[in-house]
């Protein structure tokens, strides 16, 4: 399963997100209920987030909710409650928009930042509308990644922030939904936020834990793999009392649950590679460069037999052939110590590229 290719970016960079209230700590801290539903609750969390290290309070105002039916947020009377509770925490405030009326009740109620939701950046027209209704303002914002594991959807959403004339920019790592299995709600596919950082470097990185595990037990683990792959911030859904929460119940932290979690957390040290590493590195790279070089072998072998087929006017793709090759070698994989489901993707992808070069029309080089 391929999940991007290389494609042009907009020529804009995107520096390092300075956030009022957050010096030189790391990762910055977001936390906050999913949403915010009533006065007491808005403010009790607050307060008890704000003795325990937290940057930024977060609270849903309006909920984008899959299907109809379910909470759907109070709506903009959270703001009164909100700026009370930033009054009395002394934390900045922060919430979701989705459309071009949030963008400007947000602006109205003086919101520290914003963040857009995962099924928002899914849908260039409605970012397309609010990039437009943030025009001329210099408020940071925050780009969730897609629903679907598409980096070229979360590019697009940040291209067009950047072509409104946003600076502020940064992303929110919140996993994506996937049909192979996997223990979390969304799966984390780091390599897709790593792809991000890759084209855009500066970039600031948050990661929402709670978003991608959907379990209070994978928040602290899952924020220590962020921390690990050297993400800035973390974005942490807390409630003052989870089990009476009207939206994601089972992933909300107690504001004690998330003292501890941070506690436990820890940035690996930035030392100098010393011991065998660079003599590993090097095997590394030798490995590699065999790696290539069979592929290269095994893309000529897979040409020939596509030409063969051609002048034959034999099919391409013969599905028998396929199942047993990629059945041979999950087996071969499982009998030598590998995970036959990444051996299984790593033939996919190799497959798909021989089966594009066969299907390609030949150029016509009497022409
Ligand atoms: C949220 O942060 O509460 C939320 C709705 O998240 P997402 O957009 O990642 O689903
Ligand atoms: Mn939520």
């Amino acid at each position: 399963m391929r999940f991007f290719r290389t494609f042009d970016l907009m020529n804009a960079t995107i520096g390092k997100l300075k956030l009022k209230g957050v010096g030189q700590e790391s990762p910055f801290i977001i936390a906050g209920p999913c949403a915010a539903e009533n006065r007491d609750q808005v403010l009790n969390t607050a307060l008890a987030l704000s003795r325990i290290g937290v940057h930024y309070f977060r609270a849903g105002v309006w909920k984008p909710r899959t299907r109809p039916g379910g909470f759907e947020g109070v709506g903009s009377i959270a703001f009164e409650w909100m700026q009370e509770a930033r009054e009395l925490s002394g934390l900045k405030i922060t919430t979701e928009v989705a459309t071009p009326r949030h963008v400007e009740a947000a602006l109205a109620a003086n919101m520290d930042l914003l963040w857009i939701g995962a099924r928002t950046t899914a849908s260039p027209f409605a970012v397309q509308e609010i990039a437009e209704a943030l025009k001329g303002t210099d408020l940071p914002l925050l780009i969730k990644n897609p629903v679907s594991p598409d980096l070229s959807l979360w590019c697009g959403a940040v291209e067009r922030f950047l072509e409104a004339g946003l600076r502020r920019i940064g992303l929110i790592h919140r996993g994506f939904s996937w049909i192979g299995g996997n223990s979390c709600r969304n799966a984390p596919l780091w390599n897709l936020p790593i792809e991000m950082r890759r084209l855009w470097p500066d970039v600031t990185m948050v990661c929402d834990p709670s978003h991608i595990g959907g379990r209070r037990d994978l928040v602290g683990p899952l924020a220590q793999q962020a921390l690990d792959l050297d993400f800035d911030g973390l974005l942490i859904e807390c409630h003052i009392d989870p089990d009476t929460a009207l939206s994601d119940r089972g992933q909300q932290l107690t504001p004690a649950e998330l003292e501890v979690t941070l506690k436990a957390l820890h940035r690996r040290k930035d030392a100098p590679l010393a011991g065998d590493i660079p003599a590993l590195r090097a095997r590394i790279d030798a490995i590699d460069r065999e790696m290539i070089a069979l592929l290269a072998n095994r893309q000529d072998i897979t040409d020939e037999i596509g030409r063969y087929k051609k002048s034959h006017d034999l099919p391409l793709l013969q599905s028998g052939r396929y199942s047993q090759i990629i059945a041979d070698r999950a087996k071969l994989a499982r009998e030598i110590g590998l995970d036959p489901d990444y051996v299984t993707a790593l033939m996919e992808t190799i497959h798909d590229e021989s089966i594009r070069r066969q299907v390609e029309p030949t150029p016509d080089t009497s022409l």
